[in-house]
């Protein structure tokens, strides 16, 4: 016996069950223990950042991971299923910060680097345990308890390791550039970092007069939107080969930003250059001894502004490479938190939004502002803490990427990209990208072991031991490798034996922890296998993952496969291929599944103030883990997925119609003592003489298998979504449909064929739906029959042979005809019961021995085959064309286009009263209505019903409703599908003519009269 369905599946409470049936019957474990020793499929994960609970964002990608992990290891890969965390840098402190309620650098100083640490630590442990609780939940299987975090030592050390080959080969050094800056921060932010992080905001515009110094009454007008910049003004930049002009009040403009102007003088940019002006803030002290005059530069835009650009070198990029080129200096007008240094007077400690108005105010106070407005333009946020950023002139440390670059391009041709135009992508910013800038100011993050020394020498430290070996003091308090126990080190300089030298304060890029991961957790040149050996630092009693030894790398590594969200490109995929090319001079993965974002279902971005975006746990709760995870796999990875509750509900829907199927066969299979072999998996039903319709169904199957496999081996989950829809939709609205009767009177192929087939569908799907499916398994196979296993994913993926491609074609050529001639029934109103005389098909190659199946489905009694009436659409001349060249003979070509006499010669073209008309002559207006018939085509099939209803085909068609109506009744009375029936029919009722029909499909044993239709147990 099957255990009974339900009628609809309880997500949540299915899954809750089937959680923790995996957990007591070890399922997992007994899977790796299955594939141990099996061929190697390497999947590198790539950290999750541990600083929240899961969210439906993440489980996206999560449960594209386990979807490829458990079709893996049902082909019998043996794998690592290691997870892993991100846990360090300014994502973590920013949260911490925020708990805290810290506002600022100094606030973390005072609070004490030790604690603040610890704080870090403990958000990460929490967040790795409700991460590793929601992953559970979504049916994620991995190595949990032996996840890897990039916080512990040795990561830090395989960083360090990095460093100084980096530095042995001369790419690392330490630059004096501009760079984005978080004023909250901090710290500057990387070029990688700024990816998405633009947004619309509005900023002051103000046009400022420069008075120059030796033209008296006469000035330079320029431009600007961030008037914070002002104040470090020491040039104005002309464009050299652009004319500009004074207009009549003295002030000096572009001529072509004022076409309407009238100019009293006219000059090349190029005679401008050298001209001295009064800056708009000589009288502070920073600026005071500040010359300035006009420089040429050929960037200078004639699309906005006036043509004058204000120069300020200490605040943007441009600006400081300009400051190089024509030795001006470098004015630094604000502090690490964004405020003005003491030698900016009155503006001294203000940031640089609050002082926008001011700055107008006083400008316009003293004369010098010309005019003032809004400007609205995309603007750089910092991604952590979503301050506005800032240019800032700071020291920093780099890795030159010249010499790597062409590896890098290189190592990037052998990755196989999905989708492709993610390669490209990559390509294009490995082409475009400037140095690596990897140092932050910040505390909670990979040390940089880079020890300066007095007398020049920069001294990398390569590993713990290297420093214990240089270390002149401070190892004994080292509790791990992080400030502020690490800046309690000192060494002594190799170069020339100083004592005392220190680590530069700076912690390193966030990239360079993920970046290391294929090196790190693979034990890339370890000596020896140590248990347990990634747990140390601060990692130490949050994991138990093992160091592994070189070997284990040479097995693992490159990665066969990673997955991430587009974003990664520039992050995590290129760090870890930046790192890899400079260890080992290749990619560290061979192919990559990247998709697009998430938006909710009406297409807008997530956002929790806009009450749009959906907790994973509600989630769960609302629509199941299965039914997210379809929902996740149905989406074409080059596309934002709409995700929501209303594609929810509409994949249960079909879910629905999959259940159903199966609660069909339960049924029935109980009613007719049906006993499923678990060897008919194997190959479909053997030793039984199957009908075509079965061996339709094993092919259909066959085909199932076929394309989900391809699609699985190309990455792309969508198709076996499209596929498994498919096949549900012909397994249940074709073969059950067809079939129903067989199952009435216990006939053993159908039900083989159909337990083949349902099984079949659950275990291709289990990769995408492993709840339903092992709740599935577990009542209809694995408890039904011998042999079987438990779960089914201890089964193996199923192995199938050809499919009968013809006999697939020829169904599939009738299930459509069937539709289109539904289709016709439907325009022309005639509803599926009434029976119909005749149909006609014309284009139809395979479907001609089915004649029989298309009459029983589209109820006529007879089919023929090309022949009836054709659909045709009026023709009408096109009269622009056609006038000019048929002159007089227009109206007859008119006139036999409208009786629709055109025959047709070829390529589009007709003849048409002797005339040769092209596809562009004639116009295609409405259908032509054919009396008496329905007509339904494509590009392939025209089917033509005849719609005239005689009063035979009126009766029949009654006795249909009659039936309809009698097995309703009997649903409603709650009577057995094998209960038999006294019918009461109207005294009298012609229906009478068909009462052995009636009494066979409505299981009645007699019909008596009666005063009204009524139903009775027999
Ligand atoms: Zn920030
Ligand atoms: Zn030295």
């Amino acid at each position: 016996m099957f255990r009974p369905l339900s009628p609809v599946p309880d997500h949540p409470t299915l899954e809750a069950e089937i959680l923790a049936w995996w957990e007591d019957h070890a399922i997992f474990e007994q899977l790796r223990q299955r594939n141990r020793g099996g061929p190697v499929w390497s999947f590198v994960d790539g950290p999750v950042t541990a600083n929240k609970t899961l969210g439906v964002h993440t489980a996206w990608g999560r449960t594209l991971k386990d979807v490829f992990q458990r079709y893996k290891a049902l082909r019998g890969f043996d794998q690592r299923y290691q997870n892993g965390f991100d846990c360090q840098g300014l994502w973590i402190e920013v949260g911490v910060e925020r708990e805290l309620g810290l506002n600022s650098k100094r606030e973390i100083e005072q609070y004490g680097l030790a604690e603040f640490a610890r704080k870090c630590r403990e958000k990460v442990a929490w967040s790795a345990e409700e991460l590793i609780r929601g992953s559970k939940r979504l049916g994620q299987w991995m190595d949990w308890g032996n996840d890897y975090y990039t916080f512990s030592d040795t990561n830090i050390e395989y960083i360090w390791r990095f460093l100084k080959l980096v530095h042995e080969r001369g790419w690392l050094y330490r630059g004096h550039r501009s760079t984005e800056w978080c004023p909250r921060c901090g710290t500057s932010i990387s070029a990688h970092e700024l990816v998405g992080s633009y947004e619309e905001r509005i900023d002051p515009s103000l046009f400022v007069r420069f008075p120059l110094l030796d033209r008296t009454g006469q000035s330079l007008t320029i431009w600007t939107t961030t008037p914070w910049t002002l104040p470090a003004n020491v040039a104005a930049a002309v464009h050299p080969d652009e004319e500009y002009g004074r207009k009549e009040d003295g002030e000096w403009v572009a001529v072509k930003r004022y076409p309407d102007e009238t100019f009293v003088e006219r000059r090349r940019g190029s005679e401008l250059i050298g001209w001295r002006y009064e800056g708009p803030f000589d009288h502070l002290p920073a600026a005071k001894d500040i010359e300035h005059r006009v420089i040429g530069w050929d960037e200078v835009s004639m699309d906005e502004g006036t043509g004058l650009v204000h120069i300020a070198p200490g605040c943007g990029s441009e600006d400081f490479e300009l400051s190089r080129v024509h030795d001006l200096p470098v004015v630094t007008p604000v502090d690490e938190a964004g405020r003005f240094y003491d030698r900016f007077g009155w503006l001294h400690g203000l940031s640089t939004s609050e002082s926008a108005e001011q700055i107008a105010a006083d400008l316009a106070e003293r004369g010098r502002l010309v005019a003032a407005g809004d400007y609205a333009h995309r603007y750089p946020f910092c991604w952590r803490c979503n301050t506005p950023l800032i240019f800032r002139i700071a020291d920093d440390w780099f890795i030159r990427v010249d010499e790597v670059r062409p590896r890098l391009l290189h190592a990037n041709a052998t990755i196989e990209w999905t989708p492709a135009y993610f390669g490209k992508r990559m390509d294009d910013w490995l082409r475009n990208m400037g140095d690596w800038n990897i140092s932050r100011r910040r505390y909670f993050g990979l040390p940089l072991p880079i020890y300066p020394c007095t007398c020049g020498q920069v001294t990398l430290v390569g590993s713990r031991a290297e420093l214990e070996e240089l270390a002149t003091a401070g190892m004994d308090q080292l509790e791990e490798l992080h400030r502020p126990w690490i800046d309690a080190v000192e060494i002594r300089c190799p170069a020339c034996g100083t004592e005392g030298v220190r680590r530069i304060p700076e912690i390193g890029d966030v990239w360079l922890d993920a970046g290391i991961v294929p090196f790190s957790t693979l034990g890339w040149q370890n000596p020896k296998w140590i248990e347990g050996g990634y747990g140390n630092g601060a990692a130490e009693g949050l994991t138990g993952a093992d160091l592994p030894d070189h070997g284990y790398w040479e097995t693992w590594f490159p990665a066969h496969w990673v997955s991430e969200m587009r974003e990664q490109i520039r992050l995590w995929f290129y760090s870890q291929l930046f790192m890899s090319v400079c260890l080992v001079d290749r990619s560290p993965f061979r192919s990559v599944l990247g998709y697009e974002k998430m938006l909710d279902e009406h297409g807008r971005p997530m956002h929790g103030s806009w009450g749009n975006l959906i907790p994973a746990e509600e989630a769960f709760e609302r629509m199941g883990a299965d039914v997210m995870r379809w929902q996740y796999c149905a989406q074409p990875p080059d596309r934002d997925l709409l995700f929501g509750y209303g594609p929810a509900h509409e994949i249960k829907r079909k879910l629905l119609t999959f259940w159903n199927s199966i609660g069909f066969l339960v049924t029935y299979g109980n009613i007719e003592g049906f006993r499923p072999t678990f060897t008919d998996l194997a190959a479909g039903p053997l030793g039984i003489e199957l009908r075509p319709l079965d061996r339709w169904l094993v092919a259909r199957t066959e085909q199932l298998v076929t394309d989900t496999t391809t699609a699985l081996e190309d990455q792309f989950t969508h198709r076996v979504i499209a596929a498994f829809e498919a096949f549900v939709d012909d397994l249940s609205n074709w073969y059950i449909r067809r079939s129903r009767r067989r199952f009435y009177a216990f006939d053993e192929a159908a039900f083989r064929t159909l337990w083949y087939a349902l099984v079949t569908g659950l275990r291709v799907i289990s990769p995408v739906m492993p709840f339903v499916s092992d709740h599935l398994w577990r009542n209809r196979v694995a408890d039904a029959c011998e042999g079987a296993p438990e779960s089914v994913f201890l089964a193996d993926w199923p192995e199938v042979g050809q499919p009968d491609e013809r006999l697939l074609a020829e169904i599939a050529e009738v299930r459509r005809i069937v539709e289109l001639g539904r289709e016709a029934r439907g325009t022309a109103g005639v509803k599926l019961r009434q029976p119909l005389r005749r149909v006609y098909v014309r284009g139809a190659r395979l479907a001609r021995e089915h004649a029989d199946e298309i009459a029983e489905e589209l109820r006529v009694d007879e089919v023929g085959f090309d022949q009836g009436p054709v659909a045709r659409v009026q023709l009408l001349p096109n009269l622009r064309v056609l006038g000019p060249r048929l002159g007089k003979k227009m109206p007859e070509v008119k006139a036999a286009l409208q009786r629709g006499e055109a025959e047709e010669i070829g390529d589009g073209h007709l003849r048409v009263a002797g005339e040769e008309l092209g596809p562009d002559d004639v116009l295609r207006g409405e259908r032509v209505e054919i009396a008496g018939w329905a007509i339904a085509d494509d590009i392939a099939l025209s089917v033509a019903i005849d719609t005239e209803i005689d009063p035979e085909l009126e009766l029949r068609g009654r006795v249909y409703d009659l039936i309809h109506t009698v097995n309703t009744m009997r649903k409603d009375a709650g009577l057995q599908l094998t209960d038999r029936i006294v019918l009461i029919l109207p005294d009298g009722d012609d229906l009478l003519h068909h009462q052995d029909w009636i009494k066979a499909e409505t299981l009645a044993t007699r019909i008596e009269p009666g005063e009204a239709l009524a139903i009775a147990k027999a």
